[in-house]
């Protein structure tokens, strides 16, 4: 795994890279290989440490069997990868879904590397899976699951460690059981173990909402430098959970008309605009957009063909790909999902001007809520919900204007200005901190 620097500062290999590295060169890994390999001309002589960025600290493989409920015992495959722990204890979401791989989680854990230090909080970047159908499990299947996953990677986690938080999948009660079963392990009550957990148990105020009023923030921001009124745009959201819910909401409380969501059950289409407050309820009620009254249902690739200014991709990575990226109408794509633009597409909507806001700034908004909530529990003391507001957004405008600054003054794109100003800032502090031994 060692390396060493030529004298131009281009890092020379000394070993191939290990085989888990090389693999899967399509996939998410293999995307944020290339938006890294964008970067690297903009880093100066911060570039010949650049090579910490290809390859994760740690990865963690862990088998998690339970006891099914038909007496059955059913073996799972776990994850967690750090990716960077440079600026401070890892950070990043568990995720459970049927597709999860390592491949994947090394991807989230890295994006999530860049986006806390684009917001500049204290992390380094990590994430974990399972792959898993959570909801083919009872409650109580999923509960064992949970807790025995915990324990598994409890190893490496900790408030200090390792900070998990709620992905696709999972949510306050999962990070309830996770801080339940590292408590027990622990042998003391550990609140700050993991953020995006119920507010009666050390939760932050706000959490839940913060991703998709990040996502808003900086739409409502960066559609003031391109001439677009909110108040008027119409929205396609795909993905109608936590993010795009909470996403959806506040456009159509800005003005904005929701005329397309997808989400795993289907497409829906409304040309005056969704009733978002009747869908949020519908989707509680039903696990999905589909069958909901006051809608047309439109055939699922007919979603990348909507009439709309603001398209926001809000469920999982690769979606907007070569195949589809041409076919977009929005002026301004914003990220809520991680990793839904390939580096082909990106560069299909920069040649036809398509503003894309890049998920390691839109969509760092619950992070940047979790970093609060995991200052809270270190205190014991918690804030209203306005002040943490309040900070959230002055946090997500602060971040964008840099970036947006970085963007003009490179003339590179936001995604791209984004990564300069993270990997200057976690390849600083790996510099400062120097090599061990
Ligand atoms: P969630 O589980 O609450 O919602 C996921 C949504 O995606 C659901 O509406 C689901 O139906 C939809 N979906 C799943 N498969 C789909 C498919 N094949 N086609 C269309 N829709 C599909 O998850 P979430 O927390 O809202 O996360 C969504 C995305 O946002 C993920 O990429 C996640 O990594 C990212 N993200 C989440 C947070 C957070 O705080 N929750 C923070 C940053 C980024």
């Amino acid at each position: 795994m060692s390396q060493a620097s030529s004298p131009a500062g281009a890092p020379a290999l000394l070993h191939p890279l290990p085989s888990y590295l090389q693999a899967d060169k399509l996939g998410p890994w293999g995307n944020y290989l290339q938006q890294v390999d964008r970067v690297i001309p903009h880093l100066g002589s911060l570039a010949r440490w650049a090579e910490t960025l290809k390859r994760p600290k740690r990865i963690l493989i862990v088998d998690v069997p339970i006891h099914m409920d038909d007496g059955t015992v059913a073996h799972f495959e776990g994850y967690r990868v750090q990716h960077n722990v440079s600026r401070g204890p890892g950070k990043g979401g568990v995720r459970f879904h049927q597709d999860v791989t390592l491949s994947e989680v090394m991807a989230l854990s890295a994006w999530m590397s860049i986006k806390n230090a684009a917001v500049n909080v204290p992390y380094g970047g990590a994430k974990g899976g399972i792959r898993v159908d959570p909801k083919k499990l009872s409650r109580g299947e999923l509960e064992r699951m949970t807790r025995r996953y915990t324990s598994e990677i409890g190893i490496i986690i900790g408030p200090n460690k390792d900070i998990p938080a709620p992905d696709v999948n999972t949510n306050e009660q999962i990070m309830a059981w996770m801080m339940d079963t590292y408590s027990m392990n622990t042998g003391s009550t550990s609140t700050g173990v993991v953020t995006g957990k119920p507010v009666d148990l050390g939760g932050s105020l706000g959490r839940r909402e913060a991703t998709g009023r990040g996502v808003f923030t900086v739409g409502a921001e960066a559609a003031k430098h391109i001439d677009l009124d909110i108040a008027t745009a119409r929205v396609a959201v795909q993905g109608f959970g936590n993010v795009g819910g909470v996403a959806g909401k506040l456009f159509a409380e800005a003005g904005a008309r929701i005329v397309a969501v997808q989400d795993h059950g289907g497409t829906i289409y409304r040309e005056a605009g969704l009733d978002v407050p009747s869908l949020l309820r519908h989707v509680a009620a039903t696990g999905s957009v589909a069958g909901f009254a006051q809608a047309e249902v439109i055939a699922d690739d007919k979603f990348w063909d909507v009439d709309c200014e603001i398209l926001i991709p809000a469920a999982l990575e690769q979606q907007i790909t070569r195949d589809n990226a041409g076919r977009i109408k929005a002026r301004m794509i914003i990220e809520g999902a991680n990793g839904p633009t390939t580096p082909e597409a990106d560069d299909i909507l920069q040649e036809r001007n398509v503003l894309v806001l890049p998920d390691v700034i839109a969509n760092a908004g619950g992070v940047t809520v979790s970093y609060f909530e995991w200052v809270q529990d270190f205190s014991s003391f918690f804030w209203d919900e306005a002040e943490i507001n309040a900070r959230l957004v002055r946090i997500m405008k602060e971040a964008f204007a840099g970036v947006w600054q970085v963007s003009q003054d490179h003339k590179v794109s936001l995604r791209t200005a984004t990564f300069i100003v993270a990997c200057k800032r976690i390849l600083h502090t790996r510099e400062l901190r120097g090599l061990y031994p």
